[in-house]
């Protein structure tokens, strides 16, 4: 007959990317937000009101994300064409999958 005494749980909000199913970790996520105009940002301050939805900064996770449709279904919304060129175009910036090493890479110029 022990009184099982249950740890309060903090509420922490779990950050999951939409495309990998994976939480952020100490790399972050990068906040997609649908505005209230319908249109679908990137929200780099992760502080914009609407509906969020996450991602990993990574061209894969972007792209598996941007390939299924999965932005408009967690956000539940269409992604427009506008938005979704504005996705693509910051996708581009992103690098391309998980590094671990944190050197810095060089910018080649063309
Ligand atoms: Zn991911």
């Amino acid at each position: 007959m022990s009184k099982q005494q249950q740890p309060r749980r903090k509420h922490v909000p779990q950050r999951t990317c939409i495309a990998c199913r994976q939480s952020g970790g100490k790399r972050g996520l990068t906040r997609l937000v649908r505005t209230a105009d319908g249109s679908v940002e990137v929200d780099p301050t992760g502080k914009q009101p609407g509906r969020g939805a996450y991602l990993h900064p990574t061209q894969a996770c972007w792209k598996r994300a941007l390939d299924g449709r999965m932005i408009g279904r967690a956000l539940r919304t269409q992604v427009s064409k506008e938005s979704q060129a504005a996705l693509i175009a910051y996708m581009a910036g992103l690098p391309e999958g998980e590094e671990e090493e944190d050197a810095q890479t060089s910018m080649d110029e063309a």
